[in-house]
């Protein structure tokens, strides 16, 4: 009996988990191969400013296109990159890429970039991107990083030295995915960001959930009282749209005003203005 409960513990190599492992080991080479060719490049999403209709910055957000043509999204390779030891080499590529890109753009265009959770927890990171910007020759008040509040807790200390050489440098810091994972009050206060991004999963419920627009309300008077700019992610209908601008909230962004698009089809200026200006 004891024999059987004992072999009952060890959980079984079964052969879905063989096929997964084979998945696995081939993405990493995979990826690791798109990196090399540079095969990820950043795709750019704009950033509308939702009182003055204007487009006021792109947010670049990551695309493996695939030899056959197939676009794997960032949440499937990301965690991959990171488990695998390849975040930082990718991260550089990509940054190196956007304000490449960026350079081309009007100069008082921002370029939000996001950052991985685990790269808040190297305390060079912050010394390497000021390098990139350096070496490309963008501004660094032209750029601001998204981190998640799960970045800052998991090593506060060193999040803060990695926070405070960018900032010392005049780039801008923004609190992406707000008020999802952990309460962030206490970051808020512990650190000095410029920007809030209200999580897409509040801005998509809220018309028909009364309590998910007093949150939103709750965000956009805190951010007055803090002094921190209120971005609203994934706006994809008008009346979303119209609610937020009604609440005061500064800065929109979703399919509503304009989908991902590679650099070369960006329309700096109107995507997001044509649209505000229909209503
Ligand atoms: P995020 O930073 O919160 O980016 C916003 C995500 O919402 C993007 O997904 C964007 O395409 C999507 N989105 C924007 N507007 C709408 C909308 O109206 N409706 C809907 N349903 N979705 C919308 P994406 O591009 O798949 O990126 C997912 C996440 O992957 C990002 O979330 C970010 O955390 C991460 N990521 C993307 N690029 C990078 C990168 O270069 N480096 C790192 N470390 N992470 C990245
Ligand atoms: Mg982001
Ligand atoms: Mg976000
Ligand atoms: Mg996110």
């Amino acid at each position: 009996v004891a024999k059987k409960q004992g072999r009952n513990l060890v959980k079984p190599f079964v052969p879905s988990m063989q096929d997964e492992l084979a998945k696995r080991i081939r993405m990493e080479a995979d990826l690791r191969a798109a990196i090399k060719k540079a095969e990820i490049v950043p795709y750019y999403q704009p950033l509308v400013d939702l009182k003055t209709n204007r487009i006021i910055g792109f947010e670049a957000l990551a695309r493996w296109k695939t030899a056959s043509g197939e676009f794997i999204p960032p949440n499937d390779f990301i965690p991959v990159a990171e488990e695998a030891g390849l975040i930082v080499g990718l991260t550089d590529q990509l940054l190196r890429h956007a304000c490449t890109d960026a350079l081309s753009w009007p100069s008082e265009l921002v370029l939000s970039f996001n950052l991985s959770p685990i790269q808040l927890s190297d305390r060079l990171l912050g010394l390497r991107i000021l390098k990139i910007l350096g070496d490309v020759g963008l501004p660094a008040h032209r750029v601001e990083l998204e981190v998640t509040e799960s970045a800052i807790i998991q090593d506060a200390v060193t999040a803060r030295i990695v926070l405070d050489d960018l900032v010392n440098a005049g780039v801008g810091i923004a609190l992406d995915d707000f008020g999802t994972g952990y309460s962030s009050l206490s970051q808020l206060s512990n650190y000095r960001f410029d920007k809030i991004k209200i999580d897409r999963s509040f801005v998509s419920s809220f018309e028909t959930d009364d309590k998910q627009d007093k949150v939103i309300k709750a965000i956009i008077a805190l951010g007055v009282g803090l002094g921190v700019t209120i971005t609203a992610e994934g706006i994809e209908e008008e009346s979303q749209l119209r609610r937020l601008q009604e609440l005061g909230c500064d800065i929109g962004q979703g399919y509503l005003l304009g989908r991902p698009a590679p650099a070369e089809k960006l329309a700096t200026g109107q995507v997001g203005a044509r649209i505000l200006q229909r209503g």
